[in-house]
């Protein structure tokens, strides 16, 4: 049984590599029974294409030139790919159709859609060979086995009946996309980019759960994101929308394809080939997903006047030409889109029912919700006539605008389009982890918060985690209701049902804000970025994981434009992030840090003035519920070491905490053993607090504990230990509880820059978190 269909457009054909790639993902994501439809590799149909013109131009030299070009493509793919035995006898095949081609082309009698044909038979066998050598059951299919159209119509009961039959179920069927035979076995093709539409046929009539489509962009975005950057990937979008924007001439995905899934359930999801990790769009039924805003651009169309055009004439024609077409009503008039080089086919088919009303236009069209387009028709038309391109032609319909201008719209334009038009009214889904003190303050903010930002941005809390249970509401949780709600519905927390929950968001942007202390939490982030999640987080443990592991977070949050922020976890909602952002993105350069940026021993070190024994601070503070609930794991200094550890990073060091030197406060052997042995024996951490701060006394100094790093001349030192600070210095003088930072750099040498305040608590924590949100979005807009 054919469970899912896989699509792999030319995109993803285009070297010995890509195969191979292609072929890992076939392992990993077929079964025996399923099938792969294939593009031809590359831009091979492109070479058929122009050699068919050569030869109906009667160039000799050009049709031997490009039979030259496609042997070697063919060649090189073969001998890179395939063992000697199999490569002997794939390029003896391939050498006698392309001497048939040649005689052909001598003796007049080649065929177009028997030419351009070649192409996908060539990718199938290839591809199916490769993977028999890579030990796996599989054949190439001829598609003109299974597909038979009559005068143009599919002829779906013999079609599936071949499907079944040729279809094998102990196998991986590679079939080829783009064409099909007529009655007398002639090939007829499906149109430019046709194999779309071959994979949803084949899906159909083998009743396929799936249609996935392996192309080399990660799904359907609002605009073209070869194009421009900042082009938002769809999570979801309907089946009207993709369809016309494939009518308006959108590579994609082809016109027809969605027409075979009508009244069916299959899925059909668009994703890469290129990453395979990546989130995918899925396009759904109408109604399981809001409409959203799409800017397609065209390129060298005519546009063309049609007196009566008849039913079904529309299909004839693009047939014809081998390209979709788009036609539309305007004052009682029907307007047909044609590539400028169909022109004249169209013309003599309609003939002389089609008058030429403008030629080679370009422009873009804006597919929207109904109710923006009137508004989106103004703003684009504003964008386009500031850039000295005034559409010649428009035209505003139920769902979408088209504008018709003399030059074509270049990616900076379109930016420009795209920034006006797409990135305003944007959404946000917040999902938050952590429910605990922090947690519940920063929910209780958020209401207020969004009223500030809800002008630009339409954010929705969508998800609350805690260790053992998450609540999921994906139209947005009632946030003055959220605690019955969560009472109410929150089920079990579950790994693979949250990331689940996260990829079926139908939203622009999702954010995951991580205010737990988990490790393993920190440990899904990768998972969450693969997901298009950008990330906010309190949690110190990303942040300083391994350099490989965090660089490689970075790199992918990077190639998927995803910002990532973690102010808070260090100084809470200080802004020593934004100052030291600032100072180096303003040409300064940092030689010191030196700070407090631990609320708990700070207050430990600046309450102690030898008239209370250290050990009853310790236990004081611990009772306050100042401390970790073993406090000896703050005496330990691995938290600041942390925090150490992520300023370092802020300012583009490598370190890995182990580079961060560490001297405990306390002794040694206080640090192992259970609590009771630490009571038991707090004189030794008496004793050793007493000797250093008298050794500190000698010199009119204090004790801090303190964090710091020096970069001289490219080296660079970090500790986090003891410290003797000069009394009526700013580490001196800091007022128990609160965090310091002292910041000396080239502009501030002699005199520091000192950040100072309070660095936990959840009050400030939480507006930290919100301070990471409102960056977020300054920077989404
Ligand atoms: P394939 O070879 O896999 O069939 P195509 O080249 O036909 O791939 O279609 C994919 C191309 O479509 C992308 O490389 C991209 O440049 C272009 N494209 C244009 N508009 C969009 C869009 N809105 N979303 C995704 N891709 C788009
Ligand atoms: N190879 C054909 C084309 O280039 C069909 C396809 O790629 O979908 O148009
Ligand atoms: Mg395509």
């Amino acid at each position: 049984m054919v469970n899912i269909v896989h699509k792999f457009g030319g995109s993803s054909l285009s070297s010995a590599e890509r195969y191979q790639a292609v072929a890992n993902i076939i392992l990993a994501h077929t079964e025996a029974g399923d099938c792969v439809v294939v593009s031809a590799a590359g831009k091979t149909t492109n070479t058929l294409v122009k050699l068919w013109q050569s030869y109906q131009q009667s160039d000799q030299q050009a049709v031997s030139d490009i039979l030259l070009q496609l042997d070697n493509h063919q060649r090189t793919l073969i001998e890179q790919l395939l063992s000697p035995t199999a490569r002997y006898a794939a390029l003896n095949m391939l050498e006698q159709e392309l001497a048939l081609i040649a005689q052909q082309a001598q003796q007049q009698s080649l065929q177009e859609a028997a030419l351009l044909a070649h192409g996908e038979v060539w990718s199938a066998r290839l591809l199916a060979t490769y993977l028999q050598q890579l030990g796996l059951a599989a054949n190439d299919v001829d598609a003109r086995q299974l597909f038979t159209l009559n005068d143009g119509q599919l002829l779906h009961q013999k079609n599936q009946q071949a499907c079944a039959q040729l279809i094998s179920a102990n196998s991986i069927n590679v079939v080829t996309g783009f064409i099909a035979a007529d009655c007398q076995a002639n090939t007829v093709t499906l149109g430019r980019n046709g194999s779309d539409y071959s994979a949803t046929l084949l899906g159909s009539y083998c009743n396929a759960q799936q249609v996935s489509i392996w192309t080399d962009t990660q799904g359907v975005f609002s605009t073209d994101p070869r194009k421009v950057k900042k082009a938002i990937k769809y999570s979801k979008v309907c089946r009207g929308q993709a369809n016309l924007l494939a009518r308006l001439g959108n590579p994609v995905l082809h016109a027809k394809t969605l027409s075979p899934l009508k009244n069916t359930d299959i899925k059909l999801v668009v994703r890469s080939s290129y990453e395979t990790e990546a989130s995918a769009t899925e396009i759904v039924k109408e109604g399981y997903s809001k409409a959203k805003r799409f800017i397609t651009t065209l390129e060298n169309i005519d546009l063309l006047r049609i007196d009566q055009l008849r039913g079904g004439e529309i299909g004839e024609l693009s047939q014809l030409i081998q390209h979709s077409l788009h036609h539309f009503i305007e004052n009682g008039d029907t307007y047909l889109l044609v590539p400028a080089s169909a022109t004249h086919q169209v013309v003599s088919h309609l003939q002389g029912r089609a008058n030429i009303i403008e030629s080679n236009l370009h422009g873009c069209a804006v597919v929207a919700p109904s109710n923006d387009v009137a508004q989106l028709f103004e703003q684009a038309t504003q964008v386009l006539t500031e850039q000295s391109l005034t559409p010649r032609f428009s035209h505003q319909d139920a769902d979408y605008i088209l504008l018709l201008t003399d030059q074509s719209i270049d990616s900076d334009v379109l930016t420009l389009l795209h920034d006006k038009l797409i990135n305003k009214g944007q959404e946000l889904a917040i999902i938050v982890a952590g429910l605990g003190n922090v947690g519940e303050v920063f929910i209780e903010q958020l209401s207020q918060q969004l009223n500030r930002l809800q002008h630009h941005f339409s954010v929705k809390l969508v998800g609350l985690l805690r260790s053992r249970a998450m609540l999921f509401s994906p139209s947005g949780i009632a946030l003055e209701q959220w605690q019955s709600q969560w009472q109410n519905e929150a089920i079990d927390y579950q790994q693979d049902d949250l990331l689940t929950r996260i990829s079926e968001l139908d939203y622009e942007h999702k954010v995951v804000i991580d205010i737990t202390a988990s490790e393993a939490f920190s440990e899904l982030y990768p998972a969450f970025v693969n997901l298009d999640c950008h990330l906010i987080s309190a949690n110190k443990y990303a942040g300083t994981a391994n350099n490989d592991w965090y660089q490689s977070l970075r790199r992918n949050l990077a190639e998927r434009n995803l910002l990532w922020r973690y102010n808070t976890s260090v100084g809470a909602g200080l802004p020593i992030n934004f100052a030291l952002a600032d100072l180096q993105n303003s040409g300064d350069s940092i030689t010191h840090i030196e700070g407090v940026f631990s609320g708990t021993l700070s207050w430990l070190c600046s309450s102690y003035d030898g008239s209370v024994p250290f050990s009853d601070l310790v236990l004081q503070a611990q009772q306050m519920g100042y401390t970790e609930p073993d406090p000896r794991e703050d005496l330990s200094g691995r938290d600041m070491q942390r925090k150490l550890l992520i300023l370092a990073r802020e300012l583009g060091l490598t370190l890995e905490l182990d580079d961060i030197a560490l001297t405990p406060l306390m002794p040694e052997q206080l640090a192992q053993g259970d609590w009771q042995s630490f009571l038991d024996n707090k004189q030794l951490l008496d004793d050793f607090i007493a000797e250093k701060a008298a050794d500190a006394a000698k010199d009119n100094k204090v004790l801090r504990y303190t964090g710091a790093l020096t970069i001289a001349e490219g080296k660079v030192t970090a500790k986090v230990g003891l410290a003797y600070a000069t009394q009526g210095d700013a580490l001196a003088n800091l007022t128990p509880g609160d965090n310091i930072f002292v910041i000396n750099s080239q502009w501030y040498s002699d005199n520091a820059l000192v950040i100072q305040g309070p660095g936990a608590g959840k009050e400030v924590t939480a507006a930290g978190v919100h301070s990471d949100l409102y960056w977020l979005i300054q920077n989404l807009k």
